[in-house]
């Protein structure tokens, strides 16, 4: 494993981040979940991310309890408020009263004492930034937490956050945004917006979901047991990455497959190593369904991809990028 800073704050991460959206507490049982962690752990990875909704609250337990027995000092332990974890009208949102509550109980979930990034999951355009602020400065200064992060903010809304946490001395350290070889709408914006701040980017679903490893084949139907097959990983595929199941995405990510091929790496350590040639990419999050996915993986950091071998990527993709920043959040 390779570390970076996240941005210009002092906490290293691993390049590589293991993430659980989807998978823990709804797609696997537990004991695969574990086995996933233990994985992660093994190939040195330390940041670990999470939210309070995933799996309405559950996979902040099964996380909490895989990483129980782990140094706390060894790892980054991240997650997330905003979206709803309850029915009532301040069971969301970025007010002081839920990041206080949603806080605590993240807290008890994941059985720790501190969370490392504490991330805005959306921006809240029903709240002042300065009330989210202040109670996130109140957090920071009781040891609650350590860094704070925004995902899926555009670049206003981040330079408004970066300039009020400047003045109420909080460290906002890492933007946490959707991005990979076919989604790359932080380029134009969000990335130099960040970069500016010292901000650094955690990027999310560098395989678009499993797209980028090369499992989905034109003119067939999903693979049994991927997370498009299944009831808990479907409507999220569809959402975010079923527009990518078109016979021109799926040829072109064959041609990519080859290109890995030629390269000695795999689909996925392809992708993963493309967004890590990025500077200001501080850490790509990784899903995963099996052990052996994150052991494959992981082989990604540290891989530097030569010039020409980002411009046959390009010219594979050509049309079928993603770059709008009107399409953040
Ligand atoms: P990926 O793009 O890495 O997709 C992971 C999925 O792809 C796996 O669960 C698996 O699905 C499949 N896969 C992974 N490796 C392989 C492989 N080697 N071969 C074949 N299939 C493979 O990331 P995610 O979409 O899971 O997102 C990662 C993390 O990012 C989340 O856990 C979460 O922490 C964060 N996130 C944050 C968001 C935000 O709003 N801030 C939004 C979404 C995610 P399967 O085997 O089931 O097909």
């Amino acid at each position: 494993m390779k570390y970076r800073r996240l941005g210009s704050s002092g906490l290293s991460v691993s390049e590589i981040a293991f993430g659980n959206w989807i998978t823990h507490g709804a797609q696997l049982d537990n004991t695969t979940a574990h086995a996933c962690v233990r994985a992660a752990l093994e190939a040195g990875i330390t940041t670990f991310d999470t939210a309070d909704v995933y799996s309405d609250t559950m996979a902040e337990i099964v996380l909490g309890q895989a990483l129980k027995e782990v140094r706390r000092e060894s790892i980054e332990l991240c997650t997330k408020v905003f979206h709803p974890t309850g029915s009532g009208p301040n069971d969301r949102g970025l007010s002081r009263k839920h990041i206080m509550e949603a806080c605590h109980a993240s807290l008890n979930r994941l059985q720790t004492d501190y969370i490392d990034v504490y991330y805005a999951h959306r921006y809240d355009a029903t709240v002042s930034l300065e009330e989210t602020f202040l109670a996130f400065a109140d957090l920071v200064r009781q040891g609650k937490i350590l860094y704070v992060g925004i995902s899926e903010w555009t670049a206003p809304q981040i330079r408004q956050a970066a300039a009020l946490a400047r003045e109420l001395r909080v460290p906002l350290a890492a933007s946490q945004p959707q991005y990979s070889m076919l989604w790359r709408v932080i380029e134009g914006e969000v990335v130099p917006a960040c970069e500016q701040e010292g901000i650094g980017q955690v990027v999310w679903s560098p395989l678009a979901q499993g797209i980028l490893s090369g499992k989905y084949k034109p003119d067939h139907a999903v693979p049994q047991g991927s997370r498009a097959s299944t009831a808990a990983g479907a409507p999220f595929f569809d959402k975010l990455a079923g527009q990518w199941l078109r016979p021109e995405v799926l040829v072109a990510v064959a041609k990519l497959a080859t290109l890995a091929n030629e390269a000695g790496l795999t689909l996925p350590q392809l992708a993963i190593a493309w967004v890590l040639q990025k500077p200001q990419v501080s850490a790509a999050i990784i899903g995963a369904s099996k052990p052996e996915q994150v052991e494959e993986n992981v082989k990604a950091a540290g891989i530097r991809l030569d010039l020409e071998l980002m411009r046959q990527i390009d010219i594979i993709l050509d049309g079928l990028v993603e770059r709008d920043p009107g399409k953040t959040g």
